[in-house]
């Protein structure tokens, strides 16, 4: 079951810089800095009441951030739902026709579960589907 928009991935070229601006435009600041290495991207968390913004940063040229800045540049990236059972869903998903890019889910940033939606097959949306730990 989806429960809520969890949070808006946005893709940014400078984390420290980018928090500047997303910190005084929400009146909240960052509460945590993650690397994930898996993704080769830096993440910084901003809380806003039930839902958070996203900042994603490449840490490497060939990730997939890095490839995105490149082609669209800084900006919205990906909306990421909160599920109850997140391989529950990925199931129920393909059994629909969704393409998933994770087919199985994996560790991702700010201690969840995720998996991602190829936007093939959702018109083009980014979707991430992330459950807590
Ligand atoms: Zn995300």
């Amino acid at each position: 079951m989806f429960r809520k928009i969890e949070h808006l991935g946005i893709a940014v070229e400078n984390i420290e810089e980018s928090l500047k601006i997303y910190e005084n435009l929400l009146g909240a600041e960052c509460y945590k800095i993650e690397i994930v290495e898996s993704e080769f991207v830096k993440t910084a968390f901003i809380q806003i009441g039930e839902s958070k913004i996203e900042l994603l940063e490449p840490t490497d040229g060939e990730s997939q951030i890095s490839k995105f800045l490149k082609k669209k540049g800084q900006g919205f990236h990906h909306v990421a739902f909160d599920v109850e059972n997140i391989d529950d869903e990925i199931k129920r998903l393909i059994a629909k026709g969704f393409v998933l890019i994770n087919q199985t889910s994996k560790d991702g940033a700010d201690n969840k579960r995720i998996a991602f939606l190829h936007p093939k097959s959702t018109n083009g949306l980014l979707v991430e589907l992330c459950q807590e730990k």
